[in-house]
């Protein structure tokens, strides 16, 4: 088997590129990289059985999740229900159209095409069938997991409820049930799928025969440490290892383009900040939301919208979404900035630790489209004519922009370039302390 012969006994860490002797963890255990803390694998149990009966469970879930209705709420003689698509629809109807775009797109849209490529991918895995797209099926899948929200839509849910549940009569429906349901089965496949089992099966049964043997001669009596020091590197998308000089060629397992660091990585980021911190002053300056009662209107910013639940007594919320709303973003911008600034020579004090917050950056960014979420349901559910309505303003565009350009921040820029010159700083005086 191919896998013999390559590199199945070597693991590079994607956070540091630290080079390791692969350890196979038992069942439900996992090994971590010992230099940043990354987790390398987990081993889960008949995963692909069980991703697949999940994914069956979330698409037979997903319409009536999606087009019944999910609460009405009623006040003075006025009521008002909404499904997930109406919370989009009203959106696009108020001229909003590059927020319905990403509700539409982080609700709706990547949820299903990922319901579709698991269901495909592992029923295929099942039945021992292994055609060539696969491959490119599974690539698409591990890019689109971050911008599906489907988990950040329920909390807004539940936000609107508990922002609600003073003024007006709130009545349940079975959409509600089955968006639970949903997520449930959605974060259920997330940890039961095995990301790594799934690559080697597809790799191993013959897709792939004629991919090029990877040398892989690895000293590991030398002093060196990284999987570019052995000329060696990973594949960003499926962590396939191949020779340093595959860089620039496609990976020989799920075709992604190969580099041995993501190319313009600081560039990029720097670039996707300073956009970001650009959009975030609108986003917080302007208001958010307009509430019209009895004619009168009255809009409110995110920060209004954060102490109306402290004035009211609702400070667990309130703290969610200053967290959500204001904290998560600054702290993307003010944390990239630092890990950027971590890039320059001289700059290998607290590596580990700076390498966690990169993790913490990328695994936060979704929750930031929260509040835009709870805005999407008071918009479709408080529609009771001349007496009040909810309306979004114009924070909401420039609140996406945000949200967008820190999570692409996020995306684009590499962490092991931080390590690179600590790395190369290290071999220097291993190298100095072995000349003569
Ligand atoms: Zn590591
Ligand atoms: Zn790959």
């Amino acid at each position: 088997m191919e896998s013999t012969n390559n590199n199945s006994n070597i693991i590079i860490c994607p956070d540091c590129d630290l080079l390791l002797t692969e350890q196979k963890p038992a069942l439900g255990y996992s090994i971590s990289c010992p230099r940043c803390g990354k987790r390398l694998r987990k081993r889960k149990k008949d995963s692909v059985r069980r991703t697949f009966v999940l994914s069956i469970t979330g698409l037979l879930m997903y319409l009536p999740a999606v087009l019944l209705p999910l609460m009405t709420f009623e006040s003075l003689g006025f009521s008002d229900s909404a499904t997930v698509i109406e919370s989009i629809v009203n959106f696009y109807h108020n001229g909003y159209h590059f927020v319905s775009l990403m509700v539409f797109l982080s609700a709706l849209i990547f949820p299903l095409l990922l319901l579709v490529m698991i269901f495909v991918l592992s029923f295929n895995l099942h039945r021992h069938h292994y055609p060539a797209y696969l491959r490119t099926l599974f690539k698409y899948y591990i890019h689109l997991e971050d911008w599906a929200m489907l988990e950040v839509y329920l909390l807004g849910v539940l936000i609107t409820v508990i922002k609600m549940v003073d003024s007006s009569e709130i009545v349940y429906h079975a959409g509600l049930f089955c968006f639970t349901s949903l997520v449930v089965i959605s974060i259920a496949i997330s940890t039961t799928i095995d990301k790594q089992y799934f690559w080697q099966l597809i790799e191993d049964k013959g897709v792939l025969k004629n991919s090029p043997p990877t040398p892989m001669a690895v000293d590991f009596t030398s002093k060196l440490t990284t999987g570019l020091q052995h000329k060696l590197i990973i594949c960003h998308t499926c962590e396939k290892i191949v020779a340093a000089h595959s860089a620039g060629k496609s990976c020989p397992r799920c075709a992604t383009k190969i580099h041995s660091r993501l190319p313009g990585a600081i560039g990029k980021t720097s670039a996707l900040i300073l956009t970001s911190i650009l959009f975030i002053l609108p986003a917080n300056l302007l208001p958010i939301m307009k509430v019209d009662f009895l004619g009168v209107t009255d809009e409110s910013t995110i920060l209004d919208g954060i102490i109306y639940f402290f004035q009211h007594g609702s400070f667990f919320i309130g703290f969610i979404i200053f967290t959500a709303s204001i904290l998560v973003p600054v702290f993307k911008i003010i944390g990239l900035s630092i890990l950027l600034f971590s890039t320059r020579p001289c700059a290998a004090r607290f590596l580990r630790k700076k390498t966690i917050m990169y993790r913490w950056i990328a695994f936060i960014g979704r929750w930031s489209m929260l509040d835009i979420f709870v805005i999407a349901l008071l918009v479709a559910l408080v529609d009771f004519g001349f007496f009040t309505s909810v309306h979004v303003a114009s924070a909401a565009t420039y609140f996406c922009l945000v949200v967008t350009t820190t999570m692409f921040a996020a995306i684009t820029f590499d962490p092991r370039i931080m390590w690179d010159d600590c790395t190369q700083s290290q071999s220097k005086s291993i190298l100095k302390k072995h000349s003569p």
